[in-house]
């Protein structure tokens, strides 16, 4: 058996082990790398993958393992965004299927050595007055490295192309001077990599690796708030490398001084260059916008077509793309340009307000996402399994569901509402300094969406 058909026919039973939502969210992009001795090595694509396959699914994924080869006696994770040979067949088989396409397409462009993704370039970037400041101050870094504005520090919400500037400014440098050390990497994944090389007891590697770049990119660097350690590599590596004249970059969702837990000294670093940020776009940028992505194709477009679109897709870049590769997925099926009403009916299933959702459903998610039993967050248990959950609930029911306290306490094995107080307050503390518990809250919040839809 090879180590794909192995994990083919282990993923076919974990499947079955698992609920759906959690499979879908943790074995996604996962292979095995090596199997070797009695030991595999599984590639997992991120920190977070790892961490929940380890400590929540190791015991099924070791067994259903060993079911198919018994040898087998020890499992790795290792955190990978390099796609083995075998799943790189797979990807390029399935980016035949159109929609699915792109987004499959994205991840075979990207550089090991320097995580770059080809397809985020200067060139394909459209420039407005939403984010004609973050744009320009790109170019004059990616013309002056560590001489124009450093650090830079780039920020605005999410889908507005930070990451794409950022790696853009990485692939231009690539090109002029191929010979430079370039590095893109998220605030995530070096704080991953310190740990990693601290468990090997490797901290000075760590520091070299670091200081050997002639451009560091670190991208959503407000994930490093509260990790004390990180922030202390990260303020000497940042030293050092300015110091060298060497050129380094942020990305962040806010400016650097309303980033809480995030040490003085690091702030001020931040902003001793330059800060931009990035707006959301306006009409004629979204238009534009569209109108390169719709560029070349043979896609059933008109000009009406993008017109009502830019006019009712307004958040962000990333939903205004969406919205587009929805409609040309419609028209390409039906073989012809849609009609606007045709078009509205896909932009109002794409860009439906949030669905509201009800107290059962919330709970349903949290216990289903943590794997316990919804009826034990009711019950007076304090075990530690039992009793995150239950806050988390009690906090979820409070955001997204407008809960009253009472009604929280009552819900909850009728509580004192001073226990939901208490439980609301706790896990809002907690998010402002635990990126993990953050990520928590997202997967739970796209639970809801996905649960209602089946
Ligand atoms: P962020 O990092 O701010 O969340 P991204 O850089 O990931 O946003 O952008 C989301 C998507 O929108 C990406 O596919 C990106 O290529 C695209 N995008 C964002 N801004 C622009 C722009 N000005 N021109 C073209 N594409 C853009
Ligand atoms: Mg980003």
């Amino acid at each position: 058996m090879t180590n794909e058909e192995l994990w083919q026919t282990a993923l076919n039973e974990l499947e079955l082990a698992v609920s759906k939502a959690n499979f879908m969210t943790w074995f996604q992009n996962t292979s095995v790398a090596d199997h070797q001795d009695g030991s595999v090595v599984l590639n997992v694509p991120n920190a977070f993958a790892k961490e929940w396959l380890e400590h929540k699914y190791h015991k099924f994924i070791l067994k259903a393992l060993r079911n198919l080869a018994p040898d087998v006696r020890n499992v790795e994770y290792a955190i990978s965004s390099e796609l083995t040979p075998l799943l790189q067949k797979r990807k390029r088989e399935r980016s035949i299927l159109p929609q699915e396409g792109q987004l499959e397409f994205k991840e075979l462009l990207v550089d090991r050595e320097t995580n770059l993704n080809s397809r985020y370039t200067f060139d394909s970037f459209i420039v407005g007055p939403f984010n004609e400041l973050a744009h320009a101050a790109s170019i004059a870094v990616s013309k002056n490295l560590g001489q124009a504005y450093n650090p830079l520090f780039l920020y605005g919400g999410v889908g507005l192309g930070k990451t794409h500037l950022l790696q853009a400014v990485g692939n231009e440098i690539k090109k002029s001077s191929p010979r430079f050390k370039v590095l893109y990497t998220t605030s995530e994944r070096f704080t991953s990599d310190l740990v990693n090389f601290m468990q090997s007891n490797e901290a000075p590697v760590f520091k070299e690796k670091y200081r050997s770049y002639d451009l560091l990119i670190i991208d959503d660097i407000q994930f490093i708030a509260g990790k004390i350690k990180t922030q202390e590599e990260l303020f000497h590596i940042f030293n050092y490398l300015y110091e060298a004249g060497k050129q380094i970059i942020f990305s962040s969702d806010k400016p650097p001084h309303a980033i809480n837990d995030l040490e003085e000294r690091l702030k001020s670093r931040f902003e001793g260059g330059m800060v931009a940020d990035i707006g959301q776009p306006e009409y004629e940028s979204r238009l534009a916008i569209l109108k390169s992505k719709s560029q070349g194709k043979d896609n059933y477009l008109n000009q009406e077509i993008l017109e009502y679109i830019a006019s009712n897709v307004q958040k962000n870049v990333r939903e205004l793309e969406g919205a587009l590769n929805a409609v040309v997925a419609k028209s390409k099926l039906s073989g012809r340009a849609l009609s606007i009403p045709e078009v509205k009916e896909i932009l109002d299933k794409n860009t439906q307000p949030k669905k509201i959702v009800t107290a059962n459903h919330i709970i349903k998610c949290v216990a289903e996402f943590y794997d316990v039993n919804e009826r034990t967050l009711f019950e007076k248990t304090r075990k530690k399994e039992i009793v995150k959950p239950r806050q988390v609930a009690m906090y979820l029911l409070r955001e997204d569901y407008s809960g009253s306290y009472p009604y929280i306490g009552q819900r909850f094995g009728g509580r004192d509402h001073t226990t939901a107080i208490h439980a609301f307050d706790k896990i809002s503390k907690e998010l402002k300094k635990n990126a993990q518990l953050v990520e928590e809250m997202k997967r739970i919040r796209e639970l809801y969406e996905y649960n209602s839809s089946v």
